[in-house]
């Protein structure tokens, strides 16, 4: 057996290890990423974020060429159709290339080496690693480290419902690879991903139904904007049951029948050729070598401490393993933070508080900070600036003019906590929000700073020039008595 010692092991080539990897690498630490799928990029470029927004990116642009007539332009667009295999062409190129951009940038950092296989914590300073790249020679490699960086990620959670293991029934992973659109899809589970494909099939021509158990879809997000979603969706003609748990799914020839009871009624049915389960995530420890170390976990994840080190001295955990949020920038700036810790550098280690989200919905929803119940609950003394994007002049033009923003602010200390956006361009509102948000910047200043006008970004100005007009109005009346 091939043996091999190195400063730094990580195993997971996601968007939590493989940034890490390089950032110990480009300071000149000895390190080794080890990765078991087919190229490096993780859930995210392989199973997640990129592929479901490029089969959202044609969906997208059918729905615009469909919307034509509204900007005067005459297309026969009853001829158009979709040719899904070239989409999965897309795809696979756009994978491709991403997978060996990233693969490239690694060869180019001497004290990096990344191998393709499975890793296994043997102790908590050694692992093994099988693989058949010319690295190990195809044999076992052992590798023993002095610190160890666990980035494994997430697998989809599929409850205990029967038929979920019957062949026309996909998790995210599988959706992505289907060889058709199909015709009737019914989606249990309401979440980002449940949401997001749910409209991308109904746009490409699925009839949709989702199931959803909570009382409304997308459970965290401010519940102003999810039940303006679902009102939206409903509206565009996707089916969607709320309050209803999924008992079985059974096959009878091509059709899948998913047996469901819904508000106290019993036994109700819903007919596809095809489901998908999309419900929830669960940390990857399975096959990992934890019970060879002192690291503990439950089924929400690593327990890891303020430094992201785990309950074994010198491991640490970053992105989908230790829990949510699970978010791929959420996992590459966590593991950007431990480099830094890790190389003695000064730190500020990622917040809940200050995240940032985008669920690509249409249309789409952002989120950065805190909603207005947990500022709440967090004893901040709430006040929202509102805007509703039926008046702004960039929405109308777009023809997108279906939104709201909230800026959540403390209203003593006038700084801002948190940013909600609906709206069709809101993921790229996201920047200025994160900021305001990590910035504590307060909403005077945003009304100060000068948005170039017709942008969608003028909506950040006019909601908190709204409430300073009544603050003024305010202190004026105040100041008579
Ligand atoms: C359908 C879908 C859409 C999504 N869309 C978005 C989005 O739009 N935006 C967003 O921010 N997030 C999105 N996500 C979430 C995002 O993909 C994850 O949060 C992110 O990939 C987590 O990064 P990670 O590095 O923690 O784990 P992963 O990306 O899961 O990477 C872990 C890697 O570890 C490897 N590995 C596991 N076990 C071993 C082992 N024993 N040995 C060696 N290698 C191993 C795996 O092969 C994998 O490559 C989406 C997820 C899904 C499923």
């Amino acid at each position: 057996m091939k043996t091999q010692q190195v400063e730094f092991l990580v195993i997971g080539g996601g968007p939590g290890g493989t940034p890490a990897a390089m950032a110990l690498a480009a300071a000149g630490k000895s390190v080794m990423l080890v990765e078991k799928g087919p190229g490096l990029g993780g859930t995210c470029l392989f199973e997640g974020c990129i592929p479901s927004k490029i089969f959202r990116e044609s969906a997208r642009r059918l729905r615009e060429i469909k919307q034509a007539g509204q900007f005067g332009l005459c297309l026969p667009t009853q001829d158009v159709t979709v040719n899904w295999s070239a989409v999965l062409q897309r795809k696979r190129s756009i994978l491709q290339h991403r997978n060996e951009a990233a693969q490239h940038k690694t060869t180019q950092l001497p004290t990096l080496q990344t191998v393709f296989g499975n890793c296994k914590l043997l102790s908590p300073r050694s692992a093994i690693i099988e693989s058949d790249t010319e690295i190990t020679d195809g044999q076992t490699l052992l590798v023993t480290f002095e610190k160890a960086i666990l980035a494994t990620g997430s697998v989809p959670f599929i409850p205990p419902i029967r038929g979920s293991d019957l062949p026309r029934v996909h998790d995210s992973k599988s959706i992505l690879n289907i060889d058709h659109i199909p015709q009737r899809l019914v989606i249990i589970g309401g979440g980002p991903v449940g949401v997001e494909l749910g409209q991308v099939f109904h746009t490409l021509g699925s009839e949709v139904s989702l199931l959803e158990a909570a009382p409304h879809i997308l459970g965290p997000v401010d519940e102003e904007l999810s039940r303006h979603l679902q009102q939206r969706m409903s509206d565009d003609g996707i089916n969607i049951q709320t309050s209803c748990k999924v008992r079985a799914i059974l096959t009878t020839g091509q059709n899948v029948f998913v047996e469901y009871s819904s508000k106290g009624e019993t036994k109700q049915h819903k007919l596809a050729d095809t489901v998908l389960m999309v419900t929830g995530r669960q940390p990857n420890v399975s096959g990992l070598g934890l019970e060879n170390t002192a690291v503990q976990y439950d089924k929400h994840g690593l327990k890891v401490n303020d430094t992201l080190e785990t309950d074994e001295t010198g491991i640490y955990a970053v992105g989908d393993i230790i829990g949510q949020p699970m978010f791929a920038h959420w996992a590459t700036a966590q593991g950007l933070a431990l480099t830094r810790h890790l190389l003695a550098q000064p730190v500020i280690f990622p917040d809940t508080k200050t995240n940032s989200a985008v669920i690509f919905s249409e249309p789409e929803i952002g989120i950065a900070g805190l909603s207005e119940r947990q500022a709440k609950q967090a004893g901040i003394n709430v006040q929202v600036a509102r805007y509703d994007f039926k008046h702004d002049a960039r929405a109308q033009i777009t023809g997108s003019a279906d939104g709201l923003l909230k800026i959540v602010f403390d209203a003593d200390s006038r700084k801002v906590v948190g940013v909600h956006i609906m709206v069709e361009g809101a993921g790229e509102l996201m920047g200025e929000a994160a900021l305001l948000i990590k910035a504590a910047v307060p909403i005077e200043a945003i009304a100060a700073a000068i948005h170039p006008h017709p942008t969608l970004t003028e909506s950040f100005a006019m909601a908190v020039r709204n409430v300073m007009a009544q603050h003024t109005a305010a202190s004026k009346t105040a100041g008579h008595h």
